[in-house]
């Protein structure tokens, strides 16, 4: 949930402060007057998760596409989000069957790997999606698992479902070695195993072999395990960089989760998706709230996927502009995490916090995340790099 930035334009005066993490003065307070709230001691004293919203003209913090939807698009969701207006004193289609029909015919195309509408679900968001199978197969007594350095929201979903939280670790280069990580499930039996490929903040993509090798421990576990894969950013992946959708035949414990937020360009539209044996789906089917899904959500889904080739051919242009920015930061003596996503993990800095805030000072936003020394920057658009670039060798200079 790398948060839009609309709301923070928006958002209550004086919370928008380089450094302030975004909440309401309050948040995290537990009283109100005299009376004392009842919060979950877990919960006590913590703020709301979400990156710095700032107002800067170069925006390279949270993996957005650059590129607004085209007015093709625009017009096409402004004429079915009209059409689905009429509609709106009729609750929504719960079981949307028409946009899982429309996500597996993209998954189709974009994977080459053909799914029925019973094997995807979706939600408002990939985070919504993981929060259902964390529901569905978590739960108090039960533990999840995931391999550091990994996206920040893993464990915020264990704690906001009672559900233990036990952090692997990746190899220094940021890899997961097959056997280690089937050693640690096998001595921990989680529940679920989420595993982020490529992985955020790293960039990072698992050769098949690892996730097989997560699958076989996973089998092994009494009462049993499920392993989601979370493609956040799999359209980013380079040529010969496999999906774990190609191997979901093979595993009734395999879940695939994607998003519109990232390389569809619509994070702020709230629709993330998952693909999984039927048998997976209807587990996530009992838990999820009744027309979670707004007629209007399913509608914007929908007609954005009718340009899914044009949106396909876009996001070459962002993986090449990746490509060129691991190559400028090596040729500049930086050091670079691979990338299969779109954005790039480099360093190292003795203090990050100066090289972000540096960058900051000359308008262009990043993100202070990952291990020590380590910046992450999204890729933008070709002028927003030369931005970036810029900016970036007169600070280090
Ligand atoms: C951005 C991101 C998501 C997407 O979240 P949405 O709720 O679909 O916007 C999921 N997983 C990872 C690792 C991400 O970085």
């Amino acid at each position: 949930m790398d948060g839009g930035r609309a709301a923070g334009r928006h958002g209550p005066a004086g919370t928008d402060r380089p450094g302030v993490r975004r909440g309401w003065p309050w948040a995290g307070i537990p009283t109100l007057g005299a009376v004392t709230l009842p919060l979950r001691p877990e919960l006590a004293g913590l703020q709301p998760y979400g990156a710095p919203q700032l107002d800067v003209p170069v925006l390279l913090n949270v993996n957005e596409n650059p590129y607004p939807p085209a007015e093709d698009v625009v017009a096409d969701i402004a004429a079915d989000v009209a059409a689905a207006a009429r509609g709106l004193n009729r609750y929504p289609d719960r079981d949307f069957l028409a946009l899982r029909e429309d996500l597996a015919a993209y998954l189709l195309k974009e994977s080459g790997v053909a799914l029925t509408p019973d094997q995807v679900w979706a939600a408002n968001g990939s985070n919504e999606v993981m929060l259902h199978v964390m529901q569905a197969f978590g739960g108090p007594g039960r533990t999840a698992l995931s391999f550091a350095p990994t996206y920040s929201m893993y464990p915020e979903y264990a704690r906001d479902t009672g559900t233990g939280w036990v952090q692997g670790r990746r190899e220094p280069d940021f890899t997961l070695h097959p056997a280690t990580a089937a050693a640690t499930i096998t001595d921990l039996g989680p529940s679920v195993v989420l595993l982020a490929s490529p992985n955020n903040p790293t960039g990072t993509a698992l050769p098949l072999g690892t996730i097989e090798a997560v699958l076989g421990a996973a089998g092994d576990v009494h009462g049993g395990c499920v392993v989601v894969v979370d493609e956040a950013y799999g359209e980013f992946r380079r040529a010969g960089t496999p999906s774990a959708l190609e191997i979901l035949g093979d595993h009734p414990n395999l879940a695939v989760s994607r998003t519109m937020s990232k390389a569809f360009g619509l994070a702020g539209a709230r629709i993330g998706y998952l693909a999984a044996a039927p048998a997976l789906v209807d587990a996530l089917r009992i838990v999820r709230l009744p027309y979670h899904l707004s007629g209007v959500t399913q509608a914007v889904a929908r007609a954005a996927l009718k340009h899914s080739v044009a949106l396909m051919a876009q996001v070459g242009s962002l993986r090449a502009e990746r490509d060129s920015t691991v190559d400028w930061l090596r040729s500049h003596g930086f050091t670079v995490a691979e990338s299969d996503a779109n954005f790039v993990l480099f360093g190292m800095f003795d203090d990050r916090h100066a090289v972000w805030q540096g960058l900051l000072d000359r308008g262009v936003l990043i993100r202070e995340v990952g291990p020590p020394g380590w910046l992450r920057v999204s890729v933008g658009t070709p002028e927003e790099m030369a931005a970036f670039r810029a900016a970036l060798l007169e600070v280090t200079r």
